[in-house]
């Protein structure tokens, strides 16, 4: 039995399909009720539970093979700069679930990390610096989020020392794709800015905000590249950190001019210096992964961000021709019947 946590989020859905796709039994854990799940698999054994909670964590690993640990409670960068504590707290899930995952003998164990962890004085330019996995080293992470997903890391690493589990650990850089969160303040920049321009179309406004002068680089991976790293990732030996990203860099004026052409549209940009902006430039250095897996991710940006901009347009005049519309997939009615142990 493989256990995704965090199943009811962006990532986990789709690890939970594409685990089921290939045969396997999966248990998909996540702490919001199902009915908010952003894709929902009925062949799997769906839970609802509260991570953070150390029974809870013994009662969703007992006959678990692996686990692949995605439960987090995060956001884009104006959700973490604002919730450090929160962000913190996770250290909580992936201690429980490192300490269930030994009392249950699972053999193998992903992690969920970040380009986050990276330290501040490697970014500070926008060049778009790609980043080596030791350049985490010395450390000065993210504050909060970062430091927490810094800290997972080294939990894996000892428990994979200590005792034995095989821990594999992931440092995703900015993933994107459709079924992902688009609006509330938790979504990242391409479906932000997807979400502003559509706004635009649909009102006649004929400017779009964005968050400081557009000049910070990023590279975004398309949710596909994403699942088939970890995928390769578990089957692998590498015990060490690798990066989970595209080595595309953009500024955040490039991914806007990618998505107004997508649109057919040009509007006025409006720079708001003061909204949180993370680091000034960040890429992936994918010189390890493919040394290792032999594979990086290389679906270019724009064809991921032509079906991402096509979903959340589906999704948007739903919203506004239909009520009746959810905006979930399913991918059957049934399951339903779940057991629930606690809800945020
Ligand atoms: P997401 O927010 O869509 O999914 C995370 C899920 O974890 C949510 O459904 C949430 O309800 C669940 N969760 C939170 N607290 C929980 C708890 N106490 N118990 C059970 N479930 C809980 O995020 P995502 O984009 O799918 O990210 C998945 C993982 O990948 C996270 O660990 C995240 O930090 C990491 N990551 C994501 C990105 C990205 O760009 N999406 C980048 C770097 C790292």
């Amino acid at each position: 039995m493989l256990v995704v946590c965090g199943a009811g989020g962006f990532i986990g859905g789709y690890l939970v399909k594409s685990l089921i796709a290939l045969g396997e039994r999966v248990r998909a854990i996540d702490i919001k009720p199902l009915s908010d799940w952003y894709q929902l698999s009925d062949e799997a054994d769906n839970v609802q539970a509260d991570l953070r909670l150390r029974e809870s964590c013994h009662e969703v690993l007992s006959q678990a093979s692996a686990v692949y640990n995605l439960a987090c409670d995060m956001g884009g960068i104006g959700f973490i700069e604002n919730n450090k504590a929160e962000c913190m707290l996770n250290v909580l899930i992936n201690t429980h679930l490192l300490m269930a995952a030994k009392d249950h003998r699972v053999s193998k164990y992903f992690f969920a990390s970040s380009a986050c962890v990276y330290a501040a004085s490697k970014q500070d330019n926008t060049k778009g610096t790609a980043l080596c996995e030791e350049d985490a080293y010395p450390a000065m992470p993210e504050d909060g989020y970062g430091w927490e997903k810094l800290f997972g890391e080294r939990m894996c690493r000892h428990f994979s020392e200590d005792f034995g589990i095989a821990t594999r650990v992931g440092r995703f850089h900015n993933v994107y794709g459709p079924y992902g969160a688009y609006d509330g303040g938790r979504e990242k920049a391409p479906a932000a800015i997807c979400r502003k321009v559509i706004e635009a179309k649909f009102s006649g406004r004929e400017y779009l905000d964005i968050w400081g002068d557009g000049n910070q680089t990023r590279s975004f991976t398309y949710i596909d590249d994403c699942i088939k790293g970890i995928e390769l990732l578990m089957k692998s030996d590498v015990v060490e950190p690798l990066n989970v990203g595209s080595s595309e860099a953009v500024t955040i004026n490039e991914l806007v001019d990618l998505v107004e052409a997508i649109a057919g549209t040009k509007l006025e940009r409006r720079y708001q210096p003061s909204a949180p902006l993370g680091v000034a430039g960040r890429n992936s250095d994918n010189s390890l992964i493919r040394r290792h897996l032999g594979w990086e991710p290389s679906i270019r940006l724009r064809d991921g961000l032509e079906k991402t901009y096509s979903w959340i347009y589906q999704e948007m005049s739903n919203a506004q021709g239909q009520t009746a519309h959810d905006g979930k997939e399913r991918t059957s009615n049934q399951n339903q019947t779940i057991p629930t142990r606690s809800s945020r």
